[in-house]
């Protein structure tokens, strides 16, 4: 499984906005956009960004904030410009379908690559069974509950107790003790990650653009 592996701070640097890549610590102080908001490396370009920049610039946004590389993305991209509604509306439904944002935004990890790290050492179970890819994209009426066992249900508590976001509408939570929640329906515009959208709104026009060359 391919993943990022550079300093993560890097990346909301270079997007100068915060993209909540490491839990709590993107609510401290020690927030590296806080500390320093300038793009990375000694040589930072200044002067007006080109069309093509601006549209880069925002792709690289939403794939960065799901964790997701540019091979998946673009699939989701295909999957998303096939379907009969709106290309940008179902992107972000399926990102946010995703095992892993599920996993984190129903409160079990602090972080999307926490949830995927959870997900991927089989702390997990999707509708009862063992599942290991956090990569998955989940449909309304899926469980997701949290196996079991002490080491995994520990974990998921403290992280539940940890967690300051509130459950989106599209999903609940059923049970406690393991940790369960429940995909309530298909997440709409309005479900997306709050987060996504705080420093500056993002414009899918200019990533379907792109992603349309
Ligand atoms: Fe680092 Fe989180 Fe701040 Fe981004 S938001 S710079 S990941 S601490």
């Amino acid at each position: 499984m391919a993943r990022h592996i550079d300093p993560v701070c890097r990346l909301c640097r270079r997007e100068g906005i915060k993209l909540y890549l490491k839990g709590s610590r993107c609510e401290s102080p020690k927030c590296a956009i806080e500390r320093r908001n300038q793009p990375p490396g000694m040589h930072v370009r200044r002067g007006k960004m080109t069309e093509y920049g601006e549209r880069l610039r925002e792709k690289q946004k939403l794939k960065r904030f799901y964790g997701v590389l540019e091979a998946q993305f673009r699939r989701y991209f295909q999957l998303a410009s096939r379907s009969t509604g709106n290309t940008g509306e179902e992107l972000l439904s399926i990102l946010e379908r995703r095992l892993d944002n599920v996993v984190h935004r129903l409160g079990f990890a602090p972080s999307r690559a926490a949830a995927r790290q959870l997900v991927a050492h089989g702390h997990v179970k999707l509708n009862g069974k063992n599942c290991n890819i956090p990569s998955l994209i989940v449909k309304p009426g899926d469980t997701i509950a949290v196996k079991s066992r002490p080491k995994s249900m520990t974990t998921v508590k403290l992280n539940q107790q940890a967690h300051m976001e509130p459950i989106p509408d599209f999903l609940e939570i059923t049970a406690s003790e393991p940790p369960e929640g429940r995909v309530v329906r298909a997440p709409g515009m309005g479900d997306v990650d709050p987060r996504l959208n705080k420093d500056k709104e993002l414009q899918t026009q200019l990533i379907i653009e792109f992603c349309s060359r």
